[in-house]
């Protein structure tokens, strides 16, 4: 194995066939039908990132990325499948029955590109060259959308790591940046300064938590500085991003370790200013202990191979928040529903700013709360239309979880899966007849009010 820590000087470091030991075997047929058919057509392809990553730690890799020097268009004349993605940089899906492969061109390494500057022609008139890489005043990657070399490509990700290629034309894997020593050592270092690339992208600080977390590694000393360093900086990513990318975090099977790095990074203090002070803090002399329970109890899920939907998810984490916060608004006089709604308003209220939970999910997570009591009441009113209702689970769920250990649950609990265990027997139109459901009547297409109560408050 050629090794090499200075790519710049002697090249990249090639391990040949025989020596890693990755299998096709493992890899998606559809992945490699696309490598073999631009290889085919005389392009350069490889597998990269996390996959090649995953595959040489024995993990299953969740999705299979390709590079290659053909131009979007060039792909998209080679697959009948293909639609072009991406405005800020042009991506070729490639579409499966079951699976979309996405195809990059080789990138550039942003950061070694010129600021946009005023370029002169003819000698007289000025005018601004097409900046194809643009930064805000602090640094922060805006636009980047030029072609680059394998080596370009592979320079200008995240981690070392995450910066393997898997070349189709020899089976060989090619390391620029160091990535196989560091994954056999277990470390998460960033290519390059990392004070550099978090500012680039402050997302890459939540990466790095995320992988050091899920794959067991432990942050490279310079990395884990700036990333505290930076760590306040984080709120400078788009809001629906940061959303994204928590929400990998948390179902990724260890949010636990996640957030515990996040807290202790300041990370979590700077996205969720007010709820951190809370969980800091005590209430009425007893500390805020569901969500590090609620956090455990989602990873078990994921990890044995379970889902959480992203309300039922908010509702684990925040539902102590929220009733406290209802608590409040109910203790200065509020009804009990408008307390939830008020409650759910002003969290999304001081979250949305830096995380921006969608309103779908924000609205689901208040239902999921404000339902909690109705299922107090046994035998309740009208007990199938409740049943029927699209997050019953979640209600159910949420009460089974979080409010597990609470007088009576269980036999409410019991009840209420009885009701909806009968209800699953009978035919679809003794159901009708039974939630009073109209049969087979066409429904009037209504406008949908909006849902005023939700509005965000700042
Ligand atoms: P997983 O898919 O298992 O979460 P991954 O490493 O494949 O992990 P993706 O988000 O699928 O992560 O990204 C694919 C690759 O793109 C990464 O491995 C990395 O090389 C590169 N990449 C992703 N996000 C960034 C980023 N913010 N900055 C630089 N490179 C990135
Ligand atoms: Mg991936």
């Amino acid at each position: 194995m050629k090794k090499n820590k200075n790519p710049e000087k002697f090249g990249p470091a090639i391990i040949t066939r025989q020596e890693h030991g990755i299998s096709r075997t493992l890899m998606s047929p559809n992945a490699l039908r696309v490598l073999y058919r631009l290889k085919d057509n005389g392009f350069v392809a490889s597998l990269v990132g996390g996959c090649v990553r995953d595959l040489l730690l024995g993990r299953e890799p969740k999705d299979f990325d390709v590079v290659t020097n053909a131009t979007p268009g060039e792909v998209k004349r080679l697959f009948r499948s293909c639609r072009l993605v991406g405005r800020r940089f042009r991506l070729a899906h490639i579409h499966f029955k079951e699976e979309i492969i996405e195809v990059a061109t080789f990138r550039s390494q942003a950061s070694d590109e010129p600021e946009p500057e005023a370029i002169e022609t003819n000698g007289m008139e000025k005018r601004q060259r097409h900046p194809h890489m643009l930064k805000d005043d602090d640094g922060m990657v805006l636009r980047d959308n030029i072609y680059g070399t394998p080596e370009e490509d592979a320079l200008r990700r995240d981690f070392t790591v995450n910066a393997l290629a898997y070349n189709i034309s020899d089976f060989s894997i090619i390391d620029y940046g160091g990535g196989l020593a560091d994954l056999s050592a277990g470390i998460i270092r960033t290519i390059g300064d990392p004070a550099v690339r978090f500012q680039e992208d402050p997302v890459r600080m939540l990466r790095a938590v995320r992988f050091a977390a899920l794959l067991g590694f432990t942050m490279e000393e310079e990395t884990g500085k700036a990333l505290v360093h930076a760590a306040d900086t984080i709120i400078k990513a788009s809001p629906p991003r940061l959303y994204d990318e928590m929400l990998k975090i948390l179902l990724s099977g260890e949010g636990a370790k996640c957030s515990d790095l996040l807290r202790q990074s300041g990370i979590f203090a700077a996205l969720f200013p007010a709820f951190s002070a809370w969980l800091d803090a005590e209430s009425e002399g007893f500390p805020h202990t569901r969500f590090g329970l609620m956090l455990t109890c989602v990873d078990a899920r994921v990890q044995q191979g379970g889902t959480v939907s992203q309300p039922l998810l908010l509702a684990l984490l925040f539902g102590e928040y929220l009733d406290e916060k209802a608590g409040t608004f109910r203790a200065k006089g509020m009804p009990w529903q408008q307390s939830v709604d008020a409650a759910t308003a002003e969290f999304l209220g001081e979250v949305c700013p830096y995380v921006q939970i969608p309103n779908r999910v924000g609205f689901a997570l208040r239902d999921i709360i404000a339902q909690q009591t109705r299922l107090k009441q046994i035998p309740g009113r009208k007990p199938q239309t409740f049943i029927a209702r699209k997050d019953f689970n979640d209600i159910i769920e949420y009460c089974r979880i979080a409010c597990g250990d609470m007088k009576d649950v269980d036999k409410r609990l019991e009840w209420w899966r009885a009701q909806a265990a009968e209800q699953d027997s009978l035919p679809q139109s003794e159901l009708a007849k039974e939630i009073g459901a109209p049969q087979r009547k066409k429904k009037r297409r209504r406008r949908r009010k909006p849902q005023r109560d939700l509005q965000i408050t700042e």
